[in-house]
Formats: C-alpha cells, structure tokens, sequence
C-alpha cells in the first residue's frame, strides 16, 4: 500500500508533537520523512528513533555530525530549503512558529501535493505571494489554525461563491475579564496562562494581547479570498463553536469540536478523508450555555491595528506582523510592557509608506523596515 509521505516542519513545537501524535494514531497511512526544529534537538533526536525520517534539519549552525545513523542531517535556514528540495514530500505540515516559516512554505510550494498550515505569520506577510503560488502549482492549502479549519469545513458543507460572511469566533485569550486600568501591571506569566488552549510562547502572548485574532482575520481573508470588512470577529469564552460562515441565504453553519489541536491536525492529514481520531466528543448537556459578545477594542488595541493593516493592504499586514514579533520577544524578555506592544505597532505602521500589490522582495524589504523601526522607537521607552 501506498503511503503518503509527510514532511513535519516544527516538529518538537505544540503544532509538531500533535501532529506526529496524529500520526502515530494513523498506522499504514503516513510515513515520515523529513523533521525540523529551531533548538530541540534533544527531542528531535527522540522523534528520529521513534519516525526514522530520512531527513532532519536543525536551525542552528553547530557541529559537523551529517548524519544520525540513516537519517541525514542539514542544518541552518538554507539547510532547510535544502532538505525540502532533495526529500519526496507528499503532504507537509508546517508547524513553524513566525515569519521564519516563509520561505520554507514557498520552497515547499515548489514540489508537495498538499499542505497542512499552522502557521499564520506567513499568510499575513505574504498571502498574496502564497495563496497564487498554491493554484499555480494546484496544491491545496488545508488551514491547520483552528478558526480556519473550522472555516474551511464549513464552506466544504457549500459553495465559496454563496459565502457571505465569516464569523470567527476567540475565546477572548487570558485577560478578557482584566480591567484596562491593570493592564498596565501585566506580567509574562499571566500573559501565557491561556483559559482553553495550551500553544507556544508567541501565540501565547498574541492571544492575551487580542492580535492572534487581528492576524487570524488577515489569514482568513487570504485563505478564503474574502474582503477584511466581511469577517467578524466574535467572543465566545466556552470556545466550542471553532467558527461559523454565513451564506447569501441567510443559513448559517457552525464547527464544534473539543479545544484540541489534534482535531483540525488530523483533519488537515487526511483532508478530503475524515478518520477516526479516537478524541472525545463534545457533552452537551455539562456546557449548557455558549454565549457571544462584540469584542473589545479599545482594552485590545491590536485588533484594530490588524483591522487597519489588513484593509489598507499591500505591505501593511507585513509591517504589522514584523513589528508585532519584535514588540512581542521584547516583552517575553522583560524589556517592555504589555501596554507598549500595541502603542509601539500603531507608531510604525504610523511611519510606513506602504508598497501596492507588493513582490516577495517588497514584502521582505518592509518586514525588515519594521523591525528596525519598532526597536528604534522602543529605545526611547526604555
Ligand atoms: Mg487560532
């Protein structure tokens, strides 16, 4: 029997472990062949006796080891790219975290049959660049995200063109019921305490400041060529409808599922299949109510920043992105306040000339601009 061979890109991150879980569930379906991590090499050592890729790849430079018994060893960014040019891939999933993930997803554009897509930073920097790549090559992008694999099963249920709005729903991250005047006060700690879903650092932060739902909203435009004014975003603190779509009709459809990331996984593994993913059902009859509120933002002041961004286009969501993830590391860090992460985003894109249907090179040249100029201005808030 044929099996489908998969790459995992990230794959000792929250996205990655899932994912080879997901894998190990599906015996005589998958067969690894590539990994990759940024640091964890210890786990990745571990994922390689257990998967036997043929290939690993390890962000960092170090050593000159080439080999792990069968499995061949690049290292590096461009190791990276190498490793997605010389493994067969038929599906992979990229579990990157950042804009890191860019060119990786537009290497492997080049030559897979399908992709699993966790990452969001990519698609805010780059969607145009992505999405028209992805139909030139006839490759489908499954959306790994949980909002948007909800999204995407329920316009399947119908046809795109009768789509009329997306509601995409967020728990309201760790501080939804936080004053803004304690705001002010918000620790790393409290920042990562996420209520329902266990994920890595960036995203963590991302989801207390609201902009995990302001880059979820340019993610869903590109994925599903809507128009940013057509996507709604919606509170929803049990965090059991994962998103819903409204058609021209007036009929609306919604996905429910249990708060775990294998689910829309193993959905992007085996799409158009669904299989058996042994995870429990929903009950009911224990959660009672769903409740559903417009959400707040003026205490989340990165949602309007990703609203802005998204509708002016061209090299904004780029700028916002790359600024976000310098503000964000420098607040995991100790080195600013919570509060300062979206004054700080709104100065830059602020400053920003911005670039109309911009090439990859465009798009690059003003994530780098960004960078600089958001720790430009944080010197002074030091
Ligand atoms: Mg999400």
């Amino acid at each position: 029997m044929h099996l489908e061979r998969i790459a995992v890109l990230g794959s000792t991150g929250s996205i990655g472990t899932s994912g080879l879980d997901v894998i190990a569930k599906s015996p005589g379906r998958f067969k690894v062949c590539a990994l990759s991590t940024n640091i964890n090499i210890k786990l990745l050592k571990a994922q390689v006796e257990r998967f036997k890729p043929e290939a690993v790849c390890i962000g960092e430079i170090k050593g000159n080891e080439e080999r792990w018994g069968k499995t061949r060893v690049y290292k590096g960014e461009t190791g990276l790219l190498k490793m997605l040019e010389d493994v067969k891939i038929d599906t992979v999933l990229v579990g990157i975290s950042g804009s890191s993930a860019l060119s990786p997803v537009l290497k492997a554009l080049d030559s897979v049959k399908k992709m699993a897509l966790a990452n969001k930073e990519a698609l805010v920097m780059a969607g145009s660049v992505i999405m028209s790549k992805a139909a030139k090559n006839n490759i489908t992008i499954v959306p790994v995200d949980s909002e948007h694999s909800a999204i995407f099963q329920c316009i399947g249920a119908g046809n795109r063109k009768d789509l009329k709005k997306i509601f995409l729903t967020g728990s309201g991250g760790p501080l939804l019921k936080v004053k803004k005047s304690r705001f002010r006060d918000i620790t790393v700690k409290q920042a990562l305490n996420h209520p329902r879903w266990k994920m890595g650092k960036k995203i963590s932060v991302d989801s207390a400041t609201m902009m995990n739902k302001g880059l979820e909203v340019i993610e869903a435009a590109w994925l599903f060529n809507m128009e940013i004014k057509d996507i709604e975003i919606l509170i929803h603190p049990e965090a059991v409808i994962h998103s819903m779509v409204e058609f021209i009709d007036g009929a609306m459809l919604a996905q429910m599922a249990v708060c775990d990331m294998r689910v829309p996984i193993q959905y992007a593994l085996t799409y158009p299949e669904r299989t058996d993913s042994g995870i429990r059902s929903l009950e009911f009859s224990k959660i009672k109510n769903l409740s559903f509120y417009k959400p707040d933002f003026r205490r989340f002041p990165c949602m309007g920043l990703a609203y802005y961004a998204g509708k002016k286009g061209g090299t904004f969501p780029s700028v916002l992105n790359a600024s976000n993830e310098v503000a964000v590391k420098e607040f995991i860090e100790g080195r600013v306040k919570f509060i300062d992460i979206p004054r700080v985003i709104e100065k830059v894109l602020g400053f920003h000339k911005g670039v109309d249907d911009p090439g990859l090179g465009d798009i690059l040249e003003a994530d780098r601009w960004a960078r600089v100029k958001t720790k430009e201005i944080f010197k002074c808030y030091r």
